[in-house]
Protein backbone atom coordinates (compact mmCIF):
# COMPACT_ATOMS: atom_id res chain seq x y z
CA UNK A 1 0.00 0.00 0.00
CA UNK A 2 1.24 3.49 -0.88
CA UNK A 3 -0.61 6.18 1.06
CA UNK A 4 -2.63 9.05 -0.58
CA UNK A 5 -0.46 12.23 -1.06
CA UNK A 6 -1.70 15.10 0.37
CA UNK A 7 -0.49 18.13 -1.83
CA UNK A 8 0.09 21.04 -0.18
CA UNK A 9 1.05 22.86 -3.47
CA UNK A 10 -2.29 22.02 -4.92
CA UNK A 11 -4.30 23.12 -1.98
CA UNK A 12 -1.70 26.13 -1.83
CA UNK A 13 -2.67 26.86 -5.35
CA UNK A 14 -6.65 26.88 -4.15
CA UNK A 15 -5.87 29.15 -1.72
CA UNK A 16 -3.84 31.74 -3.78
CA UNK A 17 -6.46 31.12 -6.37
CA UNK A 18 -9.39 32.62 -4.11
CA UNK A 19 -6.93 35.39 -1.94
CA UNK A 20 -5.98 36.56 -5.38
CA UNK A 21 -9.38 38.56 -6.63
CA UNK A 22 -9.77 39.68 -3.06
CA UNK A 23 -6.82 41.62 -3.67
CA UNK A 24 -7.02 43.32 -6.74
CA UNK A 25 -10.61 44.05 -5.20
CA UNK A 26 -9.20 46.16 -2.58
CA UNK A 27 -5.98 47.25 -4.42
CA UNK A 28 -9.06 49.09 -6.69
CA UNK A 29 -10.86 50.32 -3.60
CA UNK A 30 -8.02 51.10 -1.43
CA UNK A 31 -5.84 52.33 -4.56
CA UNK A 32 -2.94 50.74 -3.23
CA UNK A 33 -2.51 46.85 -2.60
CA UNK A 34 -2.01 45.52 0.49
CA UNK A 35 1.51 46.06 1.63
CA UNK A 36 4.02 43.33 3.89
CA UNK A 37 7.43 44.07 4.93
CA UNK A 38 9.43 41.46 5.46
CA UNK A 39 12.62 42.57 7.74
CA UNK A 40 16.02 40.09 7.39
CA UNK A 41 18.89 40.17 9.90
CA UNK A 42 21.82 38.14 8.65
CA UNK A 43 22.39 35.66 5.71
CA UNK A 44 21.19 32.56 6.97
CA UNK A 45 20.67 30.14 3.57
CA UNK A 46 17.63 28.75 4.45
CA UNK A 47 16.10 32.16 5.58
CA UNK A 48 17.28 33.30 2.39
CA UNK A 49 15.08 30.80 0.57
CA UNK A 50 12.19 31.38 2.84
CA UNK A 51 12.37 35.15 2.26
CA UNK A 52 12.71 34.86 -1.40
CA UNK A 53 9.94 32.65 -2.06
CA UNK A 54 7.44 34.54 0.37
CA UNK A 55 8.63 37.71 -1.64
CA UNK A 56 8.19 36.20 -5.16
CA UNK A 57 4.59 34.61 -3.58
CA UNK A 58 3.67 38.18 -2.82
CA UNK A 59 4.39 39.78 -5.77
CA UNK A 60 2.99 37.24 -7.39
CA UNK A 61 -0.09 37.65 -5.66
CA UNK A 62 -0.57 41.43 -6.13
CA UNK A 63 0.84 42.30 -2.69
CA UNK A 64 3.23 45.29 -2.38
CA UNK A 65 5.85 43.37 -0.48
CA UNK A 66 9.73 45.02 0.93
CA UNK A 67 12.51 43.88 2.32
CA UNK A 68 14.19 45.20 4.83
CA UNK A 69 17.81 43.57 5.45
CA UNK A 70 20.47 44.53 8.20
CA UNK A 71 23.54 42.51 8.84
CA UNK A 72 24.16 39.77 11.03
CA UNK A 73 25.93 42.32 12.77
CA UNK A 74 23.22 44.84 13.31
CA UNK A 75 22.49 45.22 17.00
CA UNK A 76 18.59 44.15 18.38
CA UNK A 77 18.05 48.15 18.96
CA UNK A 78 18.38 48.67 14.90
CA UNK A 79 16.00 45.50 14.36
CA UNK A 80 13.28 47.24 16.84
CA UNK A 81 13.75 50.49 14.92
CA UNK A 82 13.00 48.83 11.83
CA UNK A 83 10.11 47.39 13.18
CA UNK A 84 8.65 50.78 14.73
CA UNK A 85 9.10 51.99 11.44
CA UNK A 86 7.02 49.31 9.95
CA UNK A 87 4.50 49.65 12.86
CA UNK A 88 4.26 53.29 11.89
CA UNK A 89 4.31 52.92 7.82
CA UNK A 90 0.73 53.73 6.15
CA UNK A 91 1.76 51.34 2.92
CA UNK A 92 1.94 47.92 5.52
CA UNK A 93 -0.35 45.88 6.78
CA UNK A 94 1.80 43.39 7.58
CA UNK A 95 4.89 42.72 9.37
CA UNK A 96 7.16 39.48 8.98
CA UNK A 97 10.62 39.07 11.10
CA UNK A 98 12.31 36.24 9.49
CA UNK A 99 13.35 33.19 12.38
CA UNK A 100 16.00 32.58 13.37
CA UNK A 101 17.70 35.96 14.65
CA UNK A 102 21.45 36.05 14.86
CA UNK A 103 22.37 34.39 18.48
CA UNK A 104 24.25 37.56 19.36
CA UNK A 105 21.10 39.40 19.42
CA UNK A 106 20.52 37.81 22.88
CA UNK A 107 18.02 35.26 23.75
CA UNK A 108 14.65 37.11 23.99
CA UNK A 109 15.70 38.84 20.93
CA UNK A 110 12.46 36.75 18.93
CA UNK A 111 9.94 37.61 21.87
CA UNK A 112 11.22 41.36 21.80
CA UNK A 113 10.05 41.83 18.68
CA UNK A 114 7.42 39.93 18.21
CA UNK A 115 6.27 41.91 21.47
CA UNK A 116 6.95 44.89 19.70
CA UNK A 117 4.92 44.32 15.70
CA UNK A 118 1.53 46.06 16.19
CA UNK A 119 -1.17 43.09 16.66
CA UNK A 120 -2.91 44.15 13.92
CA UNK A 121 0.05 43.72 11.24
CA UNK A 122 1.24 40.31 13.42
CA UNK A 123 0.83 38.34 10.14
CA UNK A 124 2.96 35.47 11.36
CA UNK A 125 0.81 35.63 14.65
CA UNK A 126 3.00 35.76 16.91
CA UNK A 127 2.27 38.49 19.12
CA UNK A 128 0.76 37.65 22.76
CA UNK A 129 -2.42 39.38 21.68
CA UNK A 130 -2.80 37.18 19.11
CA UNK A 131 -2.04 34.16 20.64
CA UNK A 132 -4.70 34.97 22.96
CA UNK A 133 -7.00 35.18 20.02
CA UNK A 134 -6.01 32.00 18.61
CA UNK A 135 -6.62 30.29 22.41
CA UNK A 136 -10.04 31.52 22.56
CA UNK A 137 -11.11 30.71 18.54
CA UNK A 138 -11.42 34.00 17.14
CA UNK A 139 -7.81 34.82 15.75
CA UNK A 140 -8.41 37.46 12.76
CA UNK A 141 -4.56 36.08 12.08
CA UNK A 142 -3.72 32.40 13.08
CA UNK A 143 -0.22 31.42 13.01
CA UNK A 144 0.57 30.67 9.08
CA UNK A 145 1.90 26.85 8.96
CA UNK A 146 -0.46 25.77 12.00
CA UNK A 147 -3.06 27.39 9.76
CA UNK A 148 -2.09 25.78 6.55
CA UNK A 149 -1.49 22.41 8.26
CA UNK A 150 -5.49 22.64 8.81
CA UNK A 151 -6.43 23.68 4.93
CA UNK A 152 -4.54 21.28 3.96
CA UNK A 153 -6.36 18.72 6.24
CA UNK A 154 -9.91 20.34 5.96
CA UNK A 155 -9.69 20.77 1.69
CA UNK A 156 -8.17 16.78 1.48
CA UNK A 157 -11.00 16.05 3.33
CA UNK A 158 -9.48 14.21 6.33
CA UNK A 159 -11.46 14.18 9.06
CA UNK A 160 -10.81 16.31 12.28
CA UNK A 161 -13.92 16.11 14.33
CA UNK A 162 -13.26 12.82 16.88
CA UNK A 163 -10.28 12.12 15.49
CA UNK A 164 -7.15 11.34 17.95
CA UNK A 165 -4.61 14.00 17.08
CA UNK A 166 -1.04 13.37 18.26
CA UNK A 167 1.31 16.55 17.56
CA UNK A 168 4.67 16.12 17.94
CA UNK A 169 6.58 19.19 19.07
CA UNK A 170 5.31 22.07 21.22
CA UNK A 171 7.36 25.25 19.74
CA UNK A 172 5.55 28.64 20.34
CA UNK A 173 5.10 28.92 16.37
CA UNK A 174 3.89 25.32 15.37
CA UNK A 175 3.26 22.57 17.89
CA UNK A 176 1.19 24.67 20.27
CA UNK A 177 -0.76 27.03 18.24
CA UNK A 178 -1.60 23.81 15.82
CA UNK A 179 -2.55 21.65 18.98
CA UNK A 180 -5.21 24.50 19.86
CA UNK A 181 -6.47 24.99 15.96
CA UNK A 182 -7.24 20.79 16.19
CA UNK A 183 -8.81 21.03 19.24
CA UNK A 184 -11.37 23.95 17.95
CA UNK A 185 -12.12 21.25 15.22
CA UNK A 186 -12.82 19.22 18.06
CA UNK A 187 -9.68 16.72 17.54
CA UNK A 188 -8.82 15.10 21.02
CA UNK A 189 -4.97 16.27 21.10
CA UNK A 190 -1.85 14.62 22.75
CA UNK A 191 1.13 16.58 22.44
CA UNK A 192 4.83 15.15 22.54
CA UNK A 193 7.89 16.38 22.72
CA UNK A 194 11.38 15.61 23.51
CA UNK A 195 10.50 14.24 26.95
CA UNK A 196 7.32 12.70 26.16
CA UNK A 197 7.92 8.78 27.67
CA UNK A 198 7.22 6.30 24.63
CA UNK A 199 6.83 8.56 22.37
CA UNK A 200 6.00 6.29 19.38
CA UNK A 201 3.86 4.36 22.03
CA UNK A 202 1.96 7.53 22.26
CA UNK A 203 2.05 8.85 18.30
CA UNK A 204 0.68 5.46 17.22
CA UNK A 205 -2.84 6.18 18.61
CA UNK A 206 -2.94 8.96 16.26
CA UNK A 207 -5.86 9.35 13.32
CA UNK A 208 -3.74 12.32 12.55
CA UNK A 209 0.12 12.14 13.27
CA UNK A 210 1.68 15.78 12.84
CA UNK A 211 5.61 15.77 13.12
CA UNK A 212 7.43 19.39 14.00
CA UNK A 213 10.36 18.92 15.43
CA UNK A 214 13.28 19.13 12.44
CA UNK A 215 14.82 15.72 13.26
CA UNK A 216 15.43 13.94 9.67
CA UNK A 217 13.56 10.40 9.71
CA UNK A 218 12.36 10.52 13.27
CA UNK A 219 8.64 9.29 12.39
CA UNK A 220 9.62 6.02 11.21
CA UNK A 221 6.89 3.13 10.83
CA UNK A 222 6.40 1.98 14.35
CA UNK A 223 4.97 5.15 15.12
CA UNK A 224 1.90 5.09 13.07
CA UNK A 225 -0.82 3.34 13.20
CA UNK A 226 -1.95 1.86 9.57
CA UNK A 227 -4.03 3.69 7.76
CA UNK A 228 -3.57 7.15 9.95
CA UNK A 229 -3.15 10.60 8.22
CA UNK A 230 0.31 11.85 8.84
CA UNK A 231 1.12 15.48 8.37
CA UNK A 232 5.27 16.30 8.14
CA UNK A 233 6.25 19.87 8.89
CA UNK A 234 9.62 19.31 9.71
CA UNK A 235 12.35 20.85 7.05
CA UNK A 236 15.87 19.88 8.04
CA UNK A 237 18.49 21.13 5.05
CA UNK A 238 20.90 18.08 5.50
CA UNK A 239 24.82 17.26 3.41
CA UNK A 240 25.91 14.51 5.00
CA UNK A 241 25.50 11.46 2.96
CA UNK A 242 24.96 8.73 5.48
CA UNK A 243 21.81 10.46 6.78
CA UNK A 244 20.64 10.48 2.67
CA UNK A 245 21.36 7.03 2.29
CA UNK A 246 19.83 6.38 5.38
CA UNK A 247 17.03 7.53 4.72
CA UNK A 248 16.59 6.81 0.74
CA UNK A 249 17.28 3.52 -1.23
CA UNK A 250 19.96 3.54 -4.30
CA UNK A 251 18.47 5.08 -7.34
CA UNK A 252 15.28 6.40 -5.62
CA UNK A 253 14.36 10.26 -7.12
CA UNK A 254 15.93 11.60 -3.83
CA UNK A 255 19.06 10.84 -3.93
CA UNK A 256 19.74 11.91 -7.90
CA UNK A 257 18.66 15.10 -6.44
CA UNK A 258 21.14 14.75 -3.74
CA UNK A 259 23.79 13.78 -6.16
CA UNK A 260 22.83 16.91 -8.30
CA UNK A 261 22.82 19.46 -5.49
CA UNK A 262 24.88 18.34 -2.82
CA UNK A 263 22.52 18.94 -0.22
CA UNK A 264 18.68 17.97 -0.03
CA UNK A 265 15.29 19.40 2.22
CA UNK A 266 14.33 16.68 3.85
CA UNK A 267 11.28 16.24 6.57
CA UNK A 268 10.87 14.35 10.27
CA UNK A 269 8.91 11.48 8.58
CA UNK A 270 10.99 8.61 6.90
CA UNK A 271 10.13 7.68 3.43
CA UNK A 272 8.88 3.99 4.41
CA UNK A 273 6.19 5.58 6.55
CA UNK A 274 4.38 5.82 3.29
CA UNK A 275 3.78 2.05 3.16
CA UNK A 276 1.54 2.33 6.11
CA UNK A 277 -0.13 5.71 6.14
CA UNK A 278 -3.47 6.25 4.72
CA UNK A 279 -2.10 9.90 3.71
CA UNK A 280 0.77 11.79 4.02
CA UNK A 281 2.30 15.05 3.03
CA UNK A 282 5.43 15.07 1.43
CA UNK A 283 8.82 17.40 2.36
CA UNK A 284 9.05 19.43 -0.31
CA UNK A 285 5.77 20.38 -1.38
CA UNK A 286 3.60 19.64 1.89
CA UNK A 287 3.54 22.15 4.38
CA UNK A 288 6.10 24.31 2.87
CA UNK A 289 3.63 26.11 0.25
CA UNK A 290 0.86 26.29 2.50
CA UNK A 291 2.54 28.21 5.17
CA UNK A 292 2.85 30.99 1.97
CA UNK A 293 -0.24 31.01 1.24
CA UNK A 294 -1.74 31.30 4.67
CA UNK A 295 0.62 34.52 4.82
CA UNK A 296 -0.68 35.86 1.96
CA UNK A 297 -4.32 35.50 3.27
CA UNK A 298 -2.88 36.79 6.29
CA UNK A 299 -1.72 40.29 4.91
CA UNK A 300 -5.12 40.29 2.83
CA UNK A 301 -6.93 40.13 5.93
CA UNK A 302 -5.15 42.86 7.83
CA UNK A 303 -5.63 44.66 4.88
CA UNK A 304 -9.03 44.61 5.05
CA UNK A 305 -9.14 44.86 8.53
CA UNK A 306 -7.25 48.04 9.02
CA UNK A 307 -9.13 49.19 5.88
CA UNK A 308 -12.26 49.35 8.30
CA UNK A 309 -13.99 45.76 7.98
CA UNK A 310 -13.96 43.73 4.44
CA UNK A 311 -12.16 46.94 2.98
P1 LIG B 1 11.67 24.34 17.52
O1 LIG B 1 11.24 25.67 18.02
O2 LIG B 1 13.09 23.99 17.50
O3 LIG B 1 10.86 23.24 18.32
C1 LIG B 1 11.14 21.88 18.14
C2 LIG B 1 10.23 21.05 18.99
O4 LIG B 1 10.55 19.71 18.71
C3 LIG B 1 10.41 21.27 20.49
O5 LIG B 1 9.17 21.31 21.11
C4 LIG B 1 11.20 20.04 20.93
O6 LIG B 1 10.87 19.55 22.21
C5 LIG B 1 10.74 19.00 19.93
N1 LIG B 1 11.77 17.99 19.75
C6 LIG B 1 13.03 18.14 19.32
N2 LIG B 1 13.67 16.96 19.28
C7 LIG B 1 12.79 16.04 19.70
C8 LIG B 1 12.86 14.64 19.89
N3 LIG B 1 13.97 13.94 19.61
N4 LIG B 1 11.75 14.00 20.33
C9 LIG B 1 10.63 14.69 20.60
N5 LIG B 1 10.51 16.02 20.45
C10 LIG B 1 11.58 16.68 20.00
O7 LIG B 1 11.18 24.12 16.01
P2 LIG B 1 9.93 24.73 15.20
O8 LIG B 1 10.20 26.14 14.88
O9 LIG B 1 8.65 24.37 15.86
O10 LIG B 1 10.07 23.91 13.85
C11 LIG B 1 9.97 22.50 13.83
C12 LIG B 1 10.27 21.99 12.44
O11 LIG B 1 9.29 22.51 11.53
C13 LIG B 1 11.61 22.44 11.86
O12 LIG B 1 12.13 21.43 11.04
C14 LIG B 1 11.26 23.64 11.01
O13 LIG B 1 12.18 23.87 9.96
C15 LIG B 1 9.93 23.20 10.48
N6 LIG B 1 9.07 24.30 10.05
C16 LIG B 1 8.51 24.17 8.83
C17 LIG B 1 7.67 25.16 8.36
C18 LIG B 1 7.04 24.97 7.03
O14 LIG B 1 6.59 25.94 6.44
N7 LIG B 1 6.96 23.74 6.53
C19 LIG B 1 7.40 26.29 9.14
C20 LIG B 1 7.96 26.37 10.41
C21 LIG B 1 8.79 25.36 10.87
P3 LIG B 1 11.20 20.36 23.57
O15 LIG B 1 10.21 21.47 23.63
O16 LIG B 1 10.98 19.33 24.62
O17 LIG B 1 12.61 20.83 23.44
Amino acid sequence: MSARVLDGADVANQIRSEVGPAIAAFTARAGRPPGLGIVLVGDDPASEIYVRNKLKSAAGAGLRADLERLPATARLAELLEAVERLNRSDAHDGILVQSPLPPAMGVDAERRVFDLIRPDKDVDGFHPTNVGHLVQNRAPLPACTPSGVIELLERSHVPIAGARAVVIGRSDIVGKPLAILLLHRHATVTICHSRTTDLAGAAAGADILVSAIGRPGFVTRSFVKPGATVVDVGMTQIDDRATVERLFPPGSKRREVFERRGALVVGDVHPDVAEIAGALSPVPGGVGPLTIAMLLKNTLTAAQLRAGGTG
